[in-house]
């Protein structure tokens, strides 16, 4: 007997007849003896039908007045869908009860709208769990130090399921959702995309800063720092498929590193449409011009990714770096009023139609060449590299956004990801 977290997913939930789908499945998974835990989102569409009623009484209004109420409203939709799938596990024959964040509870800072867990209590779960039942907990929501209702960030469910198998020292948890488990790249840009079996914590973590949406990258952290076992699989298998066969399906999120020894050098392409470039032309080349500038952008509460300065040229230098699309007006708007006039710079230029491509493997520690081979089939393919970022295990490049399918393609086969 184990104890297992599951976590289900909007279109997983998105209607009665799916909810009852999930019920049915975890009926099988404690009849086979677990100890279950489920944390569910809500019903596909709903995050977003709360919030859209919120922005036809408030439109454009972007400052942080009415958090609060955003995350008392948003909240809802994980009730609801939580009482749904108690009632439909009670009429499977089976002991149910939900909770939601507050009645467990799950504590969180005071951030609303992106509040982070500071602890879960795990008793009032334990003991429905010796007494046979199986516990429902709400995705997305806890409760902060004042008791008001808080939630974690869109597709913050993934961090609840992880958080409370973190808390609950659960045996896996496992993420079903409408795809089965973590490819090479996106299928619908790369058809010969393959599923891996598994991947490393390392890899997850940096395909889902870099733009893979599966798996909301905090709950990959939450899995790394308490080292949760964690698998992404289907929820759209039949729910009666045979309970081991559905156990080793989908991804498994691995932590050793020996298991990934004969792995590929690069695991995966990730790649996102989400960043925009910035760059300060003319900039004297004096120590402090870094600090003057990203230090601007940093009080603004803007985060920076890439970084280039250029070399200088007649004691002049041109600085560029990376900003989330969001920002990218907010950005300009300050360079040019604040930042250009006191540094003497001759202008500030700009690109939102940037896109970055990034290969991701822990082979990469261990392997010579990796980027160089990289950076030679985009050449093959005439594309431009404008800017270049490396980690351990990750080399990215920002390239005009109209290439990114083509870079995708040429990357994924040259280092032959399509083969298994
Ligand atoms: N319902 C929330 C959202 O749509 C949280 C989640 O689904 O993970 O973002
Ligand atoms: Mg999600």
């Amino acid at each position: 007997m184990a104890l297992i977290v599951h976590k289900y997913g909007g279109t997983s939930m998105g209607s009665t007849e799916r909810i009852r789908n999930v019920a049915k499945r975890v009926a099988k998974w404690a009849r086979a003896g677990h100890q279950m835990v489920v944390v569910p989102s809500a019903m596909s569409g709903e995050t977003n039908r709360l919030l859209g009623l919120a922005k036809e009484l408030a439109p454009g209004k972007t400052d942080a007045a009415y958090d609060r109420e955003l995350d008392m409203l948003a909240s809802t939709g994980e009730q609801a869908s939580s009482a749904l799938l108690a009632i439909a596990l009670q009429c499977e024959g089976m002991q149910s009860v939900s909770y939601a964040g507050w009645q467990v509870p799950i504590k969180t800072n005071s951030a609303f709208t992106k509040a982070r867990i500071e602890s879960i209590d795990d008793e009032r779960v334990r003991k429905d769990l010796a007494a046979g039942r199986v516990v429902i907990v709400t995705g997305f929501q806890g409760v902060d130090p004042d008791g008001n209702i808080t939630t974690l960030g869109r597709g913050g469910s993934d961090t609840s399921a992880v958080a409370v198998a973190a808390a609950m020292k659960a045996d896996e948890c496992l993420i079903y959702t409408d795809v089965d488990g973590v490819y090479t790249t996106d299928p619908r840009v790369v058809p010969e995309a393959r599923r891996l079996t598994s991947v490393s914590f390392e890899e997850m973590l940096e395909m889902a800063s870099l733009g893979s949406k599966v798996l909301q990258i905090r709950s990959v952290e939450f899995a790394g720092k308490y080292k949760v076992p964690m698998r992404v699989l289907s929820s759209f298998t039949p729910w009666d498929i045979d309970i081991h066969e559905e156990a080793k399906s989908g991804t498994l999120i691995t932590f050793e590193e020996d298991e990934k020894m004969e792995q590929a050098v690069v695991s995966g392409i990730a790649f996102n449409r989400d960043e925009a470039k910035i760059s300060v032309v003319g900039v004297p080349d004096k120590p402090g011009i870094a600090y003057q500038i990203l230090g601007a952008v940093a009080d603004a509460n803007i985060e920076v990714d890439m970084i280039i300065q250029n070399i200088s040229k007649d004691g002049k230098t041109d600085f560029s770096f990376t900003v989330h699309r969001n920002d990218f007006a907010r950005t300009m708007d300050l360079l040019k009023e604040k930042v250009v006039p006191a540094l003497g710079a001759t202008s500030v230029t700009g690109d939102a139609k940037i896109c970055k491509v990034s290969i991701v493997g822990i082979g990469m520690r261990s392997h010579v060449g990796i980027a160089s081979k990289m950076f030679r089939s985009l050449s093959e393919e005439g594309i431009n590299i404008q800017m270049i970022s490396t980690s351990e295990i990750k080399t990215s490049v920002v390239i005009d956004e109209k290439y990114m399918e083509l870079a995708v393609r040429a990357l994924h086969k040259a280092f032959d990801l399509d083969q298994a």
